[in-house]
């Protein structure tokens, strides 16, 4: 069992209250760094000294976010009225266990029985708004004992592996946050490495934006979860890449073109040293690179994503011989990296 990714996918960090996830990575890093801070925006930012050989300054960036809900009303008969916090697909909400506030109270995303609804109701989509979280409080003074508006929602799922694949939520991005504390937990590199575990990326990439400003790093390496779509798919052409088929390296998304030295240099490394890897489908989405890239005097940056099914919903599935080459091509490209710069 993978106990580092069964910690960090269990934990609970919806965008903009990120603290749970936050200490849980502290302590696992805090030995393995030099020294440690936290941002006004509660970015956790950590400095490992490099070995002496290169004055470069190199930033490695996983986002500690995960999506989810936040109650904005408690109805008269208890129920929560909530939104979301980053992408949905409505469909996906329905019938689902979520767990509300910091106490984490238990509740359900209520579901009418299929039996009670009318023909033309099974033909409708039920949007968001029409949908309520069910703590099983008799009222709203009952309620409102338990939870307050604003209070965060997340999905609850135990982290299981099933063979080769990992089934649990926030693996987008749970698992690069666990690739990159992989890293840090590894021998110091030729230069000094700044891990920015960053806050409220899947609410438009905010985290990221002034954690590069503070670090100022001349290269970057964003590391993600990549939304596997390797389903029957009718000629689909949307942005696609397999499970279990190696890290998948990014050109260019909605948000960003990669720095094609870093491009060519990932690809490189992973030819030479055997390692499967995949060219994310050029497409829509976006990662931190988004916000890095274009940070003070701009910053060569690249993503580079574990694949994994069914992103932003509760219960995500991924690959772990995908993520163990993550980790491995990650490492080899850092320790690798003062040949490209000096080109
Ligand atoms: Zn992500």
């Amino acid at each position: 069992m993978n106990e580092l990714l069964k910690k960090l996918t269990e934990a609970v960090g919806v965008a903009g209250d990120e603290k749970e996830v936050r200490l849980l990575l502290r302590d696992l890093i805090a030995d393995h760094v030099d020294e440690w801070r936290v941002d006004s925006m509660g970015n956790l930012i950590a400095h490992k000294k490099g070995a002496g050989a290169s004055d470069l300054r190199v930033m490695v960036d996983a986002h500690m976010d995960e999506v989810g809900l936040m109650i904005t009303d408690i109805a008269t008969d208890g129920t929560l009225q909530f939104t979301g916090v980053g992408g949905f697909d409505d469909r996906a909400l329905l019938g689902k266990v979520v767990q509300v506030g910091p106490k984490k109270h238990t509740g359900v995303i209520g579901a009418k029985p299929i039996h009670l609804l009318s023909s033309s109701e099974r033909e409708r989509v039920v949007k968001m708004d029409a949908m309520r979280i069910d703590i099983g409080a008799k009222n709203k003074d009952v309620a409102g004992k338990l939870v307050n508006v604003g209070d965060r929602a997340a999905f609850v799922t135990s982290y299981e592996e099933l063979g080769p694949t990992a089934l649990g939520k926030a693996f987008d991005n749970r698992a690069g946050c666990a690739a990159l504390v992989e890293l840090l937990r590894a021998e110091p590199y030729p230069f000094d490495l700044y891990a920015a575990f960053t806050v409220q990326e899947e609410v438009g990439l905010r985290g990221a934006e002034v954690a590069a400003y503070g670090i100022d790093p001349e290269v970057a390496l964003v590391l993600e979860s990549t939304p596997a779509y390797d389903l029957p798919n009718n000629n689909d052409a949307s942005p696609n890449v397999v499970l279990g088929e190696g890290p998948s390296i990014y050109v260019m998304d909605r948000r960003a073109i990669q720095d094609p030295r870093l491009v060519a240099h990932l690809t490189q490394v992973a030819s030479e040293h055997e390692i499967p890897f995949q060219i994310r489908q050029p497409g829509g989405g976006g990662t931190n690179t988004g916000s890095i890239q274009t940070s003070r005097s701009g910053t060569r940056a690249v993503t580079l994503a574990i694949p994994g099914r069914y992103a932003h919903t509760p219960a995500m599935l991924i690959n772990l011989d995908d993520y163990a080459h993550t980790v491995r091509l990650a490492e080899l490209f850092l320790r690798s990296l003062t040949d490209i710069v000096s080109e």
